[in-house]
């Protein structure tokens, strides 16, 4: 076994994609997560890698469109080194729009989302079709952005895991801790530092749209996989006993799901899971230098979005802890 420059407590998609970014660098690098690879909240089934509306542009909005523009490339690395499908495709959104209200503001969004997102991808308010996949809409118009992409979470996560391994590294249930230590220890990390964890619940569904956009109807994330199955989620639970059980809150999201897209509700539920999001006090990931223990680092709080935001996170993670480069934006540090 090498001697490790850098261990990662945590095999969740950020632990996993900070010691992909440094393993890709030439560090040698290992994961040590007791529960094994995706036992967290990185082992779900939405995989939503969809955009903050394109305005009041701010440091998280512009790291997270950085981020899914870096996505492509970065999950295509990792399906080749590691031999898997990780379910990426940049396949765009579509979202109903309620009243001529929210056409107006959709059509001001359009505006800004031409200089926002730089001609790297567009927002346009489109009359619905009666194309199949097209969800009901009471203005009669929906939102199609080309930005929104999506990705299968827990085979990404399996992915990244041994893409690591296929860098030289290791992923480990046990292990000694040694060179650089970065705490990316999800929910309970967060709660060390004053932090929350906040429950979802999703489902997946046996009904093949694949190669179609996601739809984002009354909140809620319909993602139509590339193997034949939709997920849909999810709930928001700040109280909770149990992390791990799905329950009436599910069965609610399910119904309004069939109410904004009814194709899905003869559709067979394959799947119900649950996880616990890694949430910060501010709501924008936690990164950098850890604030409780000395000479550490910590990638935490990715939230709803740890999967849109992860390319990012590893990339900027590996040019702090290998070059001492702090390219961390203010709001994100601890
Ligand atoms: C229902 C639901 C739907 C979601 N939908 C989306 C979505 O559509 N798009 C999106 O981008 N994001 C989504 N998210 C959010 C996303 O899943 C999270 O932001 C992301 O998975 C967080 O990754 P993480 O690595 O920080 O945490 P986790 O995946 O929770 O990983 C933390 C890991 O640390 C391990 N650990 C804990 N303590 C220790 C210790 N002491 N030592 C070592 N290891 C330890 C745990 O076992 C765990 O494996 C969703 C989340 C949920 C729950």
């Amino acid at each position: 076994m090498a001697t490790a420059d850098i261990t990662v407590m945590g095999a969740g998609v950020f632990g996993l994609s900070v010691a992909y970014a440094c393993a890709r660098r030439g560090a040698v690098v290992r994961v040590i997560d007791p529960h094994g690879v995706a036992a967290g909240a990185s082992g779900g089934l939405v995989g939503a890698l969809a955009p903050h509306v394109p305005e009041n542009w701010n440091d998280k909005k512009a790291f997270q469109f950085e981020s899914l523009i870096m996505a492509e490339a970065f999950w295509a690395d990792v399906a080749a080194l590691s031999g898997q499908n990780v379910g990426y495709a940049r396949s765009g959104r579509l979202q109903p729009l309620a009243d001529a209200r929210a056409v107006d503001l959709a059509q001001a969004r359009a505006e800004s989302a031409a200089t926002l997102w730089q001609g790297k991808a567009s927002w346009d308010v489109i009359p619905v079709t009666d194309a199949p996949w097209m969800p009901p809409s009471p203005s009669g118009m929906v939102v199609h952005d080309t930005l929104s992409a999506l990705i299968h979470p827990r085979r990404a996560t399996c992915a990244l895991a041994d893409a690591v391994v296929a860098l030289g590294g290791e992923v480990l249930a046990n292990g000694r801790v040694e060179g650089k230590v970065v705490w990316a220890t999800g929910w309970r990390g967060m709660q060390e530092i004053g932090g929350n964890g906040v429950k979802g619940q999703a489902a997946l569904l046996d009904f093949n749209a694949a190669g179609q956009p996601q739809l984002f109807a009354d909140a809620l994330h319909i993602i139509p996989h590339g193997d034949g199955t939709v997920a849909i989620g999810s709930t928001s639970e700040r109280e909770f006993d149990d992390p791990h059980c799905t329950d009436d809150a599910l069965e609610d999201v399910l119904a309004r799901a069939y109410a904004a897209f009814p194709a899905l509700e003869s559709a067979p539920v394959l799947e119900r899971w649950a996880g616990v999001r890694p949430r910060s006090k501010s709501r924008a990931p936690v990164l950098g230098v850890h604030p409780e223990r000395t000479g550490e680092f910590i990638a935490n709080g990715g939230f709803k979005i740890g999967f849109g935001m992860a390319p990012k996170v590893g990339a900027v993670m590996a040019d702090l802890i290998l070059d001492g480069d702090d390219q961390i934006p203010d709001g994100f540090r601890a």
